[in-house]
């Protein structure tokens, strides 16, 4: 009986090994890769390179978030999303022990509130999921060897299709981030259309985390005035990105990719860079070797939790 059971066990063991070997292989090819780095999306896009991103930033400057921006947007997120007395629980305690140390600037970047806390630091963050498990648990297993956070800027369409990878997104320590529904350019459309755009996902993302996001990104960079007038509305930070990984423009068939995105983000890196990334296998491969980079080049990352909600 023994020797069946072993036989058995061995034979299950190596199916699942070619099984998820196999999965990473699809994960590769899949559809979802292609999303993002179409010719609209470059166009669309006014941020996409270094060169750019300072005078398109800029260019925004005058929106900026509006006064009537909530003023409990400022208040950590634990009370946010437990209310008052129902935060006794180790995990969120552990969130409302996270003091507001940073603040965003009118580039996106990432601010120390006073003198005395570390100014290089980076926000790490990673779009257009949640697609695939192959691709969110080897990225989780980096960022836990780093000690460190990231936003995952989700679509609701894609949560609705897979609410378990939300799930798992959270479980695993995830900050979730609102990238609108339909990863549609924004900025044209009316206020109606934008805020279901925009509102849909915070409801989506409540009910299947009990978590309201707290940031928002839009597609393509693009918002417009519209954007930022619903995202304020939600107290959602509005933010686009300072540093591009350009990640989205690369190919499978590509060779040299972890070096290439490597060199895109060093190359803009400055103090308080907010990093552009999206779940493509290409940057989950990536990312251990830029971590350590980044590292190396003494910047930590700053956990999305100690952002002030309010740009300043
Ligand atoms: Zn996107």
């Amino acid at each position: 009986m023994k020797k069946v059971v072993k036989a058995t066990s061995a034979l299950l063991l190596s199916v699942l090994l070619l099984s998820a070997c196999s999965n990473s292989g699809n994960g590769n090819a899949g559809p979802d890769t292609t999303a993002q780095p179409t010719a609209a999306t470059t166009q669309a896009a006014p941020e996409p390179t270094a060169q750019a991103s300072t005078s398109a930033a800029a260019s925004m400057t005058p929106e900026t978030v509006p006064s009537e921006a909530p003023s409990a947007s400022s208040t950590p997120q634990s009370s946010a999303d437990n209310g008052t007395d129902t935060s006794k629980t180790t995990v969120d305690n552990a969130a409302a022990e996270i003091p507001l140390l940073y603040h965003m600037n009118k580039n996106y970047d990432i601010i120390p509130n006073k003198d005395g806390i570390s100014k290089k630091v980076v926000l790490l963050t990673f779009d257009d999921g949640p697609k695939n498990a192959d691709m969110i648990n080897p990225l989780m297993d980096t960022l836990d060897k780093h000690h460190a956070k990231a936003i995952f800027f989700v679509n609701g369409y894609r949560v609705k299709e897979h609410p378990e990878l939300l799930k798992l997104i959270q479980t695993r320590g995830g900050i979730i981030g609102n990238h609108s529904w339909d990863h549609i350019v924004l900025k044209d459309k009316s206020y109606a259309e934008v805020k279901k755009q925009i509102e849909d996902v915070q409801d989506i993302v409540k009910k299947v985390t009990g978590e309201t996001p707290q940031f928002f990104r839009p597609p393509h960079g693009a918002g417009g005035d519209v954007g930022k007038k619903i995202a304020a509305e939600n107290g959602l930070l509005y933010m686009t990105w300072s540093v591009g990984s350009l990640d989205w423009e690369m190919k499978e068939k590509d060779t040299g990719k972890t070096a290439k995105l490597i060199k895109n983000v060093t190359d803009q890196l400055h103090s308080g860079s907010n990093i552009l990334m999206h779940e493509l296998p290409w940057t989950v491969e990536a990312l251990d070797t830029l971590l350590t980079t980044l590292e190396g080049k003494g910047y930590s990352f700053v956990d999305p939790r100690s952002i002030e909600l309010k740009m300043r």
